[in-house]
């Protein structure tokens, strides 16, 4: 790890090279014959000085004049500076305080207190750049070290920022308790910075979030497996310390949080937590990336510029390739970035608190086109909507649903609307009735991606749901695991006795269809029979369904 930096300021040669001697073990010493040549030194942005001696009588800018600039520049609250002068007059030492000294020493200098107030002030100031209980940078000490760092290094190219996320933190935290999870991040953040790696700095962002800069060539991927896994002892009890890597290499002196920015959606790339829990950032991946701050910034002039669109897949009858309903997905076309994936805005749209909006923009779409076709004669199925769980915390979204469904004159079911089990926390906390009061003005509730993660069983025992739909993620092993099949037969039993039909999402070769035709599916989404749809090919799909008598008709 580097060194903190000092900077004597004293017009006596003398004074600095014997304080020079006695920090230069532990500290990396800059001097200044005065004021003036101080404030050029700090401007100059080559060092970020942790602590400034400072002598009052100088010729050319004396210590008083040097501490008015660095309030005039807000300086103060980042870099402490002790007094290191001959003059102890009450009056002066009164007006150095005044202007924001924080501690003096007088000659002749006592080397062991020297060093000892150098290191506490030091300590003192530490919490604007450090993370308290690890010891590690804090983001912006660690911004500031690591952009200083590479703007005097020979070849930014030779470094690489590595982003950690451990695996199920939230879950030691109540395991072990907060004391525990503590444990466990000062054990991560010590092994890290004792690694073959030998990161130059390490931060620690967000709880369980490690960010580090290393030199590429160190990056030992084999190493670092070996490492990962590894079972420590956590107050007595074992705990399995896991841990998934984004790597984003340095190409040119740009800002570090852009690289921060990348390593960090690397980690969304990874597909084999255990087999290979690391992935290099590409250009590919830049591709798809929409950085959080666009999205934010953009999303408002985007809806209201027309730029999101509607588009409609077909869920089919399983027995009898007819369509019977079709699902509303978004799509962002933007102006510069042309089509951006759901997965790259949804989440950033749910952080932000927009996602509501833009579910709202989705139901009153779908509500409007399936209108209009219906005032035409055109053919038409009911259309489900996604809901987020951010949807079930917006008073004004749960009331607008509930006026829409309460005016609406047509049969149960053609309003749909579907829910993931990351909206069971909400539910839980404030929500739990909305879903029975939605379902009694006859909407739908289908429970969406099901077995994609841990709590959809919890959501079943709780609320009850017309439609269950079987993740992608399962329908994609039907053909890889024996065993599969079996299971996707006994939740489509399952839902069949619990008075559910089931969707299989995702399908999208002729062996998967059979083999949930064969476990009794009731319907079929997924490209084998069609890709979500703009507007106006899904009118023509519908058409077609229509003339070839391959629409499940409703009655209203
Ligand atoms: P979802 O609700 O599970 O939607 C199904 C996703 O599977 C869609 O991805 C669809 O394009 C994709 N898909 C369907 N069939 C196939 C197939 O055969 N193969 C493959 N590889 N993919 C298939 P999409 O449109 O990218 O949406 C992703 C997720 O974003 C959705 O997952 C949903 O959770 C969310 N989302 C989409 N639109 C909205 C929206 O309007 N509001 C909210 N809150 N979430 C939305
Ligand atoms: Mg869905
Ligand atoms: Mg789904």
């Amino acid at each position: 790890m580097v060194k903190n930096e000092i900077l004597i300021v004293d017009d006596s040669e003398i004074n600095r090279s014997m304080l020079h001697l006695m920090l230069e073990d532990e500290y990396e010493v800059t001097e200044a014959e005065n004021g003036a040549e101080a404030i050029a030194i700090i401007e100059k942005g080559d060092h970020i000085f942790r602590l400034v001696l400072l002598d009052l009588v100088m010729p050319v800018m004396d210590g008083f004049c040097f501490l008015q600039e660095l309030k005039n520049r807000k300086l103060q609250q980042q870099l402490p500076v002790i007094i290191i002068s001959g003059d102890t007059s009450e009056e002066s030492l009164d007006r150095a305080y005044g202007l924001g000294a924080v501690d003096f020493f007088t000659k002749p200098f006592n080397p062991s207190i020297v060093n000892h107030r150098v290191q506490n002030v030091i300590s003192l100031y530490a919490h604007s750049y450090r993370d308290i209980l690890t010891g590690c940078y804090s983001r912006n000490g660690f911004i500031q070290v690591v952009e200083n760092f590479l703007q005097r290094a020979e070849d930014v190219s030779k470094y690489s920022v590595i982003f950690y996320d451990l695996k199920n933190f939230k879950a030691t935290n109540s395991l072990m308790g907060i004391d525990g999870g503590d444990f466990v991040l000062k054990h991560v953040s010590k092994g890290l910075i004792n690694s073959e790696l030998e990161p130059l700095f390490v931060t620690r962002l967000e709880a369980d979030h490690f960010v580090c800069l290393a030199e590429s060539e160190k990056i030992d991927y084999e190493a670092m497996m070996r490492d990962n896994g590894a079972i420590i002892n956590v107050h007595g009890k074992p705990l399995q310390v896991r841990f998934r890597m984004g790597v984003a290499r340095i190409d040119s002196l740009a800002p570090i949080a852009g690289y921060m920015d990348r390593a960090k959606l690397a980690l969304n790339y990874i597909e084999d937590e255990y087999l290979k829990p690391y992935a290099e950032f590409d250009e590919k991946m830049a591709e798809n990336y929409v950085n959080a701050a666009v999205v934010t910034s953009d999303f408002e002039t985007s809806l209201e510029n027309d730029e999101f669109k509607v588009y409609y897949q077909p869920v089919m009858e399983a027995a009898t390739g007819k369509i019977a309903s079709a699902e509303a997905l978004i799509r962002w076309i933007h102006p510069d970035r042309g089509f951006v994936r759901p997965d790259l805005f949804i989440p950033v749209l749910e952080k932000d608190g927009y996602i509501s909006k833009l579910d709202l923009f989705v139901d009153l779409k779908v509500t409007s086109v399936l209108k209009e076709w219906k005032e035409q004669g055109l053919p038409t199925v009911p259309v489900s909507v996604n809901l987020s769980w951010m949807d079930f915390y917006d008073e004004d979204m749960i009331r607008f649903i509930l006026e829409r469904l309460k005016s609406n004159k047509s049969a149960p079911g053609s309003i749909r609307y579907e829910i993931t089990e990351s909206s069971f926390a909400a539910l839980k906390e404030n929500r739990g009735d909305v879903l029975r009061e939605m379902q009694s003005l006859g909407a739908w509730l289908l429970m969406d991606d099901f077995g994609s993660g841990y709590s959809s069983l919890g959501m079943l025992m709780n609320y009850k749901f017309n439609i269950l739909k079987i993740d992608m993620s399962i329908v994609r092993k039907l053909e890889e695991k024996p065993e599969v099949p079996h299971i996707v037969e006994l939740i489509i039993n399952m839902c069949h006795h619990l008075g559910m039909k089931v969707v299989a999402e995702g399908v999208e070769t002729e062996s998967q269809l059979n083999m949930l035709k064969k476990a009794e599916c009731d319907y079929i989404q997924g490209y084998y029979f069609s890709k979500p749809l703009p507007e106006a090919e899904f009118k023509e799909f519908l058409a077609r369904c229509k003339s070839e008598q391959k629409i499940v008709e409703y009655k209203e």
